[in-house]
């Protein structure tokens, strides 16, 4: 039995996992949400003109203060086919092409316009209020490097450099495989002693999240030959996820049918709470997670740490898990020993945190209510009011 902490089980998936997929090109206007699989380079340099930041005067700087004669004006989209000479001065709009001679673009604000004379009441220093030709990159730089995910400002970036296709990691098909004899489908009527799979639709939302294509494949009983069946479906998949199945009961038989196909375990314990029996290992050439079942459990062990094997496995060179800090509103206390992750309420502008009510890591309920967990370290035992703890956003 390997045990870890979560910062030795992160690192052990971050350590193990690479980047297993293939490429594929993809138009820009779907390129969002998926990794950069090669390297962006300016195609000229930007701005690729000297452009102005400011709506205003482009002057030579070693003329103000002073007044100067206005000899005509330059808007975006125009190139002015003059040259500014000592004591004169081009009316410019943003976006246009500071003209040749000028070295520096006064506010508008700050000058006094009368017929074709400006006068301007203060010193300016050469450069101010553009960007010079190629301050940004220069052609050919590199702009964006593969492994990164591609967002809005990404897509802005690579449709400034007129990419309109663009080469990304292929999404990892991520099976899903529930467990558990009590198990029906949401769309069932369960027995009174029967729970809808609420796991599998909670996970296939991760798994779109993390950049995989969730397969979720039907429930495993809790018997050997149910779950090597779903166990060998879920392995022709790229990574194969199972809940429940994996804590000490009688009839949690996923570590064992894993076993039989010659599965490696990298751990099969974590000290968290929810989550402790979480299980990381390969077998046949795939990587499986077997998370608690307990819905909390499920989302927490997939969010912190299995999520960053399919970031990894898609290409994103560093997968992330960013926690904020947060005021604490109500006191707690806790046993040591094990990184919990409480459901708890962020306030709108992430300053302050309450913790949750929750009857426990199935209380489904409560992981709806809740916007966020607060991640306590597993020495302390203390938490006063008006702490600062840290805490990871759904
Ligand atoms: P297990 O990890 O199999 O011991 O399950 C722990 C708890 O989670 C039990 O109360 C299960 O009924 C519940 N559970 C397991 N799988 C699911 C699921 N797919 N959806 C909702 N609850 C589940
Ligand atoms: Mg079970």
């Amino acid at each position: 039995m390997v045990v870890l902490t979560f910062d030795e089980a992160r690192a052990c998936v971050l350590r193990e996992v690479g980047v297993s997929m293939g490429t594929e090109t993809v138009v820009l206007a779907e390129a969002a949400g998926r990794v950069l699989a090669e390297e962006i380079a300016a195609d000229r340099d930007y701005p690729p003109f000297p452009r102005s930041a400011r709506d205003g005067f482009a002057v030579r700087a070693a003329d103000l203060p002073g007044e100067l004669r206005v000899i005509g004006e330059v808007r975006a989209g125009e190139v002015f086919s003059g040259r500014v000479e000592a004591g004169e001065a081009v009316e410019i709009m943003t976006g246009a092409p500071v003209p040749d001679g000028a070295d520096a673009v006064v506010m508008v604000e700050h000058t006094e316009r009368t017929g074709d004379r400006v006068r301007i009441d203060r010193s300016s220093q050469s450069g101010d209020n553009f960007n010079p030709r190629g301050i940004e990159a220069r052609a050919r730089d590199g702009v964006l490097s593969a492994g990164v995910r591609i967002g809005h400002s990404e897509v802005a970036l690579l449709a400034t450099v007129g990419h309109m296709q663009v080469l990304v990691y292929r999404r990892p098909r991520v099976a899903i495989v529930s467990t558990g004899d009590e198990i029906v489908e949401p769309g069932e009527q369960p027995a009174a002693h029967q729970i809808r799979n609420s796991n599998a639709a909670s996970l296939a939302v991760q798994v779109c999240r993390a950049g995989g294509r969730p397969e979720i494949l039907p429930v495993a009983r809790d018997t050997y030959e149910s779950t090597r069946t779903l166990v060998k479906q879920g392995l022709d998949s790229d990574l194969l996820l199972l809940s429940g199945g994996v804590s000490a009961g009688k009839y949690d038989l996923v570590e064992k049918v894993l076993a039989e196909f010659g599965a490696e375990f990298y751990f099969d314990r974590v000290m968290i709470q929810p989550g402790q029996p979480l299980v990381f290992g390969k077998a046949c050439g795939k990587y499986f997670f077997g998370l608690p079942g307990n819905p909390g459990s499920t989302m927490i062990t997939f969010e912190t740490i299995a999520r960053a094997a399919i970031e990894k496995m898609a290409g994103l060179r560093v997968p992330a898990l960013p926690l904020l800090r947060a005021r604490l509103t109500r006191p707690f206390h806790q046993k040591p020993g094990l990184t919990r992750f409480l459901p708890a309420v962020l306030s709108a502008d992430g300053a302050t945190v309450e913790p949750a009510k929750s009857h426990g890591s199935g209380d489904v309920t409560a992981l709806a209510r809740c916007n966020a967990f607060l991640v306590t370290e597993p020495e302390r035992t203390e938490w006063r009011l008006g702490d600062d703890i840290r805490v990871l956003t759904k």
